[in-house]
């Protein structure tokens, strides 16, 4: 009877039930969003621990985040009480780190070991370089360290590459400085993050007694998101579950949005030839979502190839359509997200089941703005705040140290960031000269450059140092706070510094550094943006309030919200400007992979925003939506019209948007043809006109001749301000600011 079903099991559907009662042989749960994936894995553990199947220290469960990792042991404490601190729970490294303390000696290293971070890799592979007199400038270590990193994720170990794996990197060396780097680790008793898996397999691999032993003790293996593991976490699977061959994966290829990191989407597709007689259990009942989401979800993914394919279905019934929201710009799209968020909130919608998903993490810094300015607070989750990133802040300490010479943490932070060669030793004589004759550090630095308690080279530095602030600082009367900004960042150095820089978090960087000159340009002067700033930072002291959520659709895998807003989907910023210059379609279909996680992260509400105008490379241009808004099923997405200048930008969008072919598929280009037949165009214009006669007479006329540099001739249709929409005889229709067009003959 019902009745007698234990808890974990009660209220599981039938395959869901198979698949945490198959606990014997290999299983592979291969299913859409939302099917209850996650939640099989964790009723799982509580079913082989409830039923004495396994202890819990013989169970070996891998997620892809810590955060992942804690939810679960958390919701399996909730079933079976504190025996669930004693699974081996955890992400791959954790996992690996754990093991590799107790067999460290197998691969001749020491239990003590340490971790290094990027900087150490990076310090350590510099000076193999220069002890190999490889020309740096030619290769720079950040670029061999990605490629060694990237052998690593295959599981490839320097025996297992021949010479000409390397290619001509450095001379043809990659291969041997890789194996003086792997020696060396060895002298330091030290790994990288690579390292601790990769020995691991190696371990297992030479020592069949010690693989034995985890044969023994891992009676079952546990595995979410396994679309997005890479070959050797397979490999290391593989291992482990040679003997027992229990093993559970649960995971979704159309989910796999880590190719970038070398995850293998193959793994998820040749696990049945790896493990032969594995039960494969599809789910395909969705809970999350409602059936129009799903639905727009499940449009858009059809649209990649060599997809396995899955059936989704929901048993809930109605729901809002996804909405679709044309604005003029980023700021309009940030004050319409940030209404809207108000507008939830007073229907009684709690803040913490509301989320803003972005494609790239400098993209948070105009929401975060609109969330400080109506009060509403926020975190940023797998990321910082703005105003808290570290490039943020280093520029930001210039502009303080330019408004504030006295500002004492300002000038320590950068006054050798970029490296210009002031050591601790020289910091160390600043701050004895500060303190003695009482007075901050930038002022005691120009009685320091005056005397000779420096050696030459130092004093050279700080003098260099202090002429360049004396000179921003008089600049700063005369320019504006972004061409200011603009210019330090150039003339320091500090922009190249990250330009230098081969790791993967750089663009990211440069991208937050270029987003900071924008939020800078809304301000008059440099004490009115630093006021801003410091208001910003206090702000997010209180975190004890229920908080909206921002983060990267990456970093949201996994994840549900009642309401999720999506911006940003244009071309080039989504998909992203990288995967459309791409020959084939891998990146393009990762890009419509990571808008499938996005759009199935919504229980209830999902909203998507395109703007027709950003700035980008400090220019302003003129935006296509996303392919990927073509791909929405056209009975399940409303894009009824948004307010302001948006419902104009609209009827004119879809005319750009359609004139440019992007072919194939059922695509609702027909829907987005038939709003551009549709007469909407004449009173959304006397809309604009009756608006114009009462707000600030424009610069433009309707009607008038104009032009511009990139779209030629045209005349004026919409004139709002500073906005304009023009129909260009050349380029169509499209939206410029006034300041970029003349008046023509
Ligand atoms: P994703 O692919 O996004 O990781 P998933 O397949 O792991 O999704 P879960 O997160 O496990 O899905 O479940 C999605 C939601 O559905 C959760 O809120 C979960 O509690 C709920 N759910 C799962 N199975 C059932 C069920 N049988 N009955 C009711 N709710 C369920
Ligand atoms: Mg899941």
């Amino acid at each position: 009877t019902p009745d007698a079903l234990p808890p974990y099991l009660m209220g599981l559907n039938p395959p869901q039930r198979d698949a945490v009662e198959a606990t014997e042989g290999p299983v592979l749960v291969l299913a859409g969003a939302g099917t209850g994936k996650t939640r099989v894995l964790t009723s799982r553990l509580a079913h082989l621990i409830l039923t004495r199947r396994a202890q819990p220290w013989q169970i070996l469960a891998v997620t892809f985040t810590n955060r992942a990792a804690r939810e679960m042991r958390d919701r399996v404490a909730a079933q079976i009480g504190p025996m669930a601190q004693d699974i081996w729970l955890g992400t791959f490294h954790a996992l690996a780190a754990r093991l590799l303390r107790r067999h460290a000696e197998l691969v001749g290293l020491k239990s003590t070991f340490s971790i290094l971070d990027t900087d150490d890799q990076l310090r350590l592979l510099k000076q193999i370089l220069q002890a190999n007199a490889v020309d740096e400038k030619r290769w720079p270590a950040k670029l061999l360290l990605g490629t060694i990193e990237r052998w690593k994720d295959r599981g490839l170990t320097p025996d297992k590459l021949s010479i000409d794996d390397g290619g001509e990197t450095a001379g043809g060396r990659l291969v041997d400085l890789y194996r003086q780097y792997q020696d060396r680790l060895k002298i330091l008793n030290a790994c990288d993050f690579g390292d601790l898996l990769l020995h691991i397999v190696t371990i297992f691999q030479q020592h069949p007694d010690v693989l034995a032993e985890y044969h023994r003790k891992f009676r079952y293996i546990l595995v979410d998101e396994y679309q997005d593991t890479n070959v050797v976490q397979y490999l290391w699977l593989r291992l482990l579950a040679q003997q027992s061959k229990n093993i559970c994966c649960v995971g979704d290829d159309d989910q796999s949005i880590y190719a970038w990191r070398g995850a293998e989407i193959d793994n998820i597709l040749k696990f049945d030839k790896d493990f032969p007689g594995a039960k494969i259990v599809r789910l395909e009942q969705n809970y999350r979502s409602t059936a129009p989401i799903l639905a727009a979800a499940g449009h858009l993914i059809a649209h990649n190839e060599g997809r396995l394919g899955k059936t989704l279905w929901t048993d809930k019934d109605g729901g809002a359509p996804v909405k679709v929201r044309g604005v003029w710009d980023g700021s309009e799209e940030a004050r319409e997200i940030g209404d809207e968020i108000e507008s939830l909130q007073r229907d009684g919608h709690g803040l913490g089941s509301m989320a803003i998903l972005v494609r790239a993490g400098f993209q948070t810094r105009e929401f975060e703005e609109r969330l400080l300015t109506l009060g509403v607070p926020y975190r940023v989750i797998g990321g910082l705040r703005f105003y808290e990133r570290a490039e943020v802040r280093d520029a930001i300490a210039y502009l303080r140290l330019i408004a504030q010479p006295d500002d004492d943490l300002a000038f320590e932070r950068i006054v050798n960031v970029p490296r210009r060669g002031i050591g601790d030793v020289a910091l160390q004589t600043l701050h004895r000269a500060a303190r003695g004759a009482g007075l901050s550090l930038s002022l005691a630095a120009y009685e320091v450059v005056a005397s000779d308690e420096l050696k030459p080279a130092a004093r050279k530095a700080v003098s260099g140092f202090l002429t360049a602030i004396d000179r921003w600082r008089q600049l700063a009367q005369g320019l504006s706070v972004a061409e200011l900004t603009e210019q330090i960042l150039d003339e320091s150095g500090y922009t190249a510094m990250w330009q230098a820089d081969k790791s993967p978090e750089a663009p990211g960087r440069l991208e937050n550094l270029k987003e900071l000159v924008r939020a800078v340009e809304e301000f008059e002067s440099l004490p009115a943006f630093l006021e801003h700033v410091s208001l910003v930072t206090e702000r997010a002291e209180n975190s004890q309030e229920e908080q909206i959520t921002l983060m990267t659709l990456h970093a949201a895998k996994g994840l549900e919200f009642d309401t999720v807003f999506l911006p940003g989907w244009e071309e080039g910023v989504f998909p992203n400007q990288r995967s459309l210059d791409e020959t084939g379609a891998r990146g393009l279909e990762e890009e419509r992979r990571l808008a499938y996680v996005g759009i199935t992260r919504a229980k209830a509400r999902a909203y998507i925003f395109h703007a027709a105008n950003r700035r980008i490379h400090n220019q302003w241009q003129s935006l296509l939506p996303s392919r990927f808004l073509s791909e929405l099923p056209q009975a399940d997405i409303d894009l009824s019209a948004a307010t302001g200048l948006a419902g104009a930008y609209r009827a004119s969008s879809t005319e750009t948007y359609s004139g440019a072919s992007y072919g194939g598929g059922e695509s609702n280009g027909d829907r987005w043809a038939a709003r551009r037949a549709a007469p909407s165009r004449g009173p959304v214009i006397e809309g604009r006109a009756t608006r114009l006669a009462t707000g600030q007479s424009p610069r433009f006329q309707v009607g008038e001749r104009v032009f511009h540099q990139k779209f030629g001739t045209g005349t004026v249709e919409i004139a709002d301000g500073d906005k304009l929409q023009v129909s260009f005889e050349a380029a169509g229709v499209k939206h410029v600011m006034a300041a970029f067009v003349e008046k023509s003959a």
